[in-house]
């Protein structure tokens, strides 16, 4: 386990902050990965793909959490590029949740009544192989790099904005001066009343929330939510727990959404240990989405059918709170749907 120094024990003329240590730090050959793990290629069904335009990353403490000697690690699979990648599959597309026509400014994708979402960055601590975002353009989108005051404007010009999500890649993997200049700007919109965070940083480099971003998020003006992303209960160690335990502290609330992934989370055992795992570290479970059909992620997708029959399951067996919302994103559509069962009659 990775000691959790924060940089408050240190002057802020010290070298960069440990989070930044530890995500250069983070695997990038599938060879490596495998190899600290106790695993070789040869043991990879379909093989690996080294070569993936997308590539692969994934910081070491998250290889901590993964079963020594286990191919079919509900972890590893998440993030291990494989040759099952390469296999194009009809109905999956570069754009399957319609990005592109939302684009209300550069890095600005307007979809749904009173919330904006503004991609920050391209960059993400662990690259995640079911990514919908994998084909995005971010050179080309993100408002960090051209039209920045764009975005502001059309923000500042739209009185029924409310809320603004901090998304990405992972907002958390700018700085947190660069945060801080985001958030400066936002001050001056007088009708924001809530600040959201997609970031799967909590999860995946739990060093990262630090104190110092405890005390950016404690001081905001705005109720402040932040939605992580776990997708199964082993996920969740003792790094983690104390990590979400600084957000709860600096007064966030904690929500989650999982992908419905196939071989990694399609039981219902699975996902009922997820929500109670989350809840026990202060977190409620929010969506279940089904697979984005994003090229190259085939192998991952779950029939609508069976996701209904878990989310039976599920309910069986938790409390009503502890059940995420199952949903769909189709392109176009004023929210994010909700997949549910025909009523019975
Ligand atoms: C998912 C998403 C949101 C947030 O939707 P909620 O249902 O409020 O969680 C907002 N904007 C965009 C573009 C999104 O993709
Ligand atoms: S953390 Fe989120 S945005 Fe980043 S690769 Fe994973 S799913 Fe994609």
């Amino acid at each position: 386990m990775i000691p959790l120094t924060t940089t408050s024990c240190q002057s802020p003329s010290d070298d960069e902050p440990h989070w930044q240590r530890a995500l250069a730090e983070a695997f990038r050959q599938p060879e490596a990965l495998l190899a600290a793990i106790g695993l070789s290629p040869a043991q990879i069904a379909g093989g690996i793909d080294a070569e993936n335009a997308f590539p692969l990353r994934v910081p070491r403490g998250y290889v901590a959490r993964m079963q020594y000697g286990d191919p079919s690690d509900p972890l590893l699979l998440q993030v291990l590029s494989r040759g099952a990648e390469a296999d194009l599959q009809p109905g999956f597309g570069d754009d399957p949740v319609g990005d592109g026509p939302a684009l209300a400014a550069p890095g600005l994708l307007h979809k749904y009544h009173g919330r904006v979402l503004l991609v920050t960055t391209g960059a993400c601590p662990i690259h995640c192989r079911y990514c919908f975002r994998r084909h995005y353009p971010y050179a080309e989108q993100r408002a960090e790099d051209r039209g920045w005051q764009q975005a502001m404007d059309y923000i500042a010009a739209d009185t029924s904005i409310q809320e603004i999500i901090l998304s990405g890649g992972d907002p958390l993997s700018l700085t947190t001066t660069r945060l801080n200049e985001i958030s400066d700007g936002l001050r001056r919109i007088p009708h924001l009343r809530r600040l959201r965070i997609h970031s799967r940083m909590p999860i995946v480099l739990p060093q990262r929330i630090d104190h110092e971003l405890q005390t950016w998020l404690a001081e905001l003006p705005w109720q402040t939510v932040l939605v992580t992303h776990s997708n199964h209960p082993r996920e969740l160690d003792a790094t983690v727990h104390r990590a979400l335990g600084s957000l709860h502290d600096a007064g966030v609330t904690l929500l989650n959404q999982a992908v419905l992934l196939r071989h990694i989370n399609d039981n219902s055992d699975t996902l009922a240990a997820l929500s109670e795992a989350l809840f026990a570290a202060g977190v409620l479970p929010y969506y279940l989405h089904l697979l984005d059909r994003v090229q190259g992620a085939a192998h991952f997708e779950v029939d609508e059918a069976s996701a209904l029959g878990l989310m039976d399951g599920l309910r069986q067996r938790l409390p009503g709170f502890l059940v995420p919302r199952l949903v769909r994103e189709v392109a176009g559509k004023p929210y994010k749907l909700p997949v549910s069962a025909r009523p019975m009659s």
